[in-house]
């Protein structure tokens, strides 16, 4: 039997997901944002919805596609930052569904 290797971005997109878009479970602070030399978020999501431009631009932050795991709180708020100013699990029946493990 030939097991077929699948990239990170094949296995995220199993994922479900019933998003809320008027409200975000996660908000950044864009101005705090810009203050933070090293920006561990950038790298530290595992779904990449950190992203930043070039160097001198600004963090954009896109809720969707969050996989809940809080990564970027940790990474964030350990480093002495401050500019995710909400972190929650999305309400009710929103979020991520996982469909493999
Ligand atoms: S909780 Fe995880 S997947 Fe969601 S934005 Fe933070 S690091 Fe990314
Ligand atoms: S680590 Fe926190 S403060 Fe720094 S860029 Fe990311 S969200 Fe903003």
């Amino acid at each position: 039997m030939t097991v077929k290797k699948q990239s990170v971005e094949d296995l995220l997109g199993y994922n479900k997901f019933n998003a809320d878009e008027k409200n975000p479970h996660i908000v950044i602070d864009k101005a705090l944002c810009a203050q933070c030399t090293d920006k561990p978020c950038l790298v530290a999501c595992p779904a990449v919805l950190y992203r930043q431009k070039g160097e001198n631009s600004e963090v954009t932050f896109d809720h969707l596609g969050c996989l809940e795991c809080g990564t970027c709180r940790i990474v964030c708020h350990n480093h002495g930052n401050k500019g995710i100013v909400k972190w929650d699990y999305p309400v009710g029946t929103f979020g991520i569904s996982y469909r493999y493990g």
